[in-house]
């Protein structure tokens, strides 16, 4: 990757995820608390969708952060709903998505009520953002990285407007809440992105030694069980609840039935399961993704 000279950074894609929202509202009133880490690198702060932001809910019409696949970008249908409109607002701000877009890197960040500590999700190899994630998960205790490779022009993600991203996802934190320990710890993790950023223009950060580290990759993700209604028929099983990152091996609960069964894991490989009982996958039957674990060296 070449320099870094334009980096956006966004927070309330998902309106009420407050984290990011709550920072950038901050940093919209002093610029300079960012400034002052990346020198030489023109920043940009977004509240992405302000309307659910106001209603304090993920979205209005449909999900802003699966509004940006190029198919999306590029579909001309009048009856537009209020993110697709807005997804194509951000691309002329901050895109075009694609090689000749204006922005080199974005950092969105997001809440999830899952236990994931700060989980910088990579959606691509990327030199930079792996680079830079390797420091940070190194540096920081509680900081996972999760891979989850797309293809860039089909990829539906708000990051994916620029040449690489991070998705900053940090919880656990109910939705339309905040917690001050989360806060300033995410503060600090967007500030170090920004000063790696400035050693990458630099030429010091691709000269540090690789880190060795866990990588959790997406394997796939699996909904609840469902009744002939296509109802839940289960819950997270309590011994599951909070246990993201932890390894799921053969015979592990996984669900808990309104009648007090237990459905349990079947799988030979073993996974570590993420995502777990996230409120606003309900609607995406997700009860989970699962991913498998690696080391390597970034
Ligand atoms: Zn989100």
């Amino acid at each position: 990757m070449n320099n870094i000279k334009r980096i956006l950074i966004s927070g309330g894609t998902h309106g009420n995820e407050l984290t990011g929202v709550q920072l950038i509202r901050k940093w919209k009133a002093q610029p300079e608390l960012c400034e002052a880490k990346a020198k030489g690198i023109e920043l940009s702060t977004l509240i992405a969708n302000p309307p659910a932001v106001l209603a304090v809910r993920r979205y209005i019409d449909q999900d802003l952060n699966r509004s940006f696949s190029l198919n999306s970008l590029n579909d001309t249908n009048p009856s537009m709903s209020v993110e697709a409109h807005r997804a194509k607002q951000l691309n002329a701000l901050y895109g075009p998505k694609g090689e000749n877009t204006q922005t080199d890197l974005i950092l969105d960040i997001h809440n999830t009520e899952s236990n994931m500590g700060i989980s910088l999700i990579l959606s691509e190899a990327n030199a930079f953002t792996q680079r830079a994630s390797a420091e940070i998960a190194s540096e920081f205790s509680g900081v996972f990285i999760y891979f989850q490779p797309e293809e860039r022009s089909q990829s539906p993600y708000l990051g994916t407007l620029a040449r690489a991203d991070v998705c900053i996802e940090v919880g656990p934190q109910s939705h339309g809440t905040l917690q001050a320990g989360l806060f300033e710890k995410t503060e600090q993790v967007v500030y170090r992105f920004l000063e790696l950023a400035q050693e990458w223009n630099e030429g010091v950060l691709q000269n540090k030694p690789k880190k060795k580290l866990s990588v959790y990759t997406h394997y796939k993700d699996i909904d609840y069980p469902r009744d002939k209604n296509n109802n839940i028929s289960a819950m997270i099983h309590p011994d599951l609840q909070g246990q993201d990152y932890v390894l799921l091996e053969q015979g592990s609960p996984l669900f808990r039935t309104f009648y007090g069964e237990d459905v349990l894991y079947t799988e030979a490989k073993t996974l570590c399961p993420i995502f777990i009982n996230e409120a606003a996958y309900y609607e995406k039957k997700i009860a989970m993704t699962l991913t498998s674990k690696s080391i390597e060296e970034w």
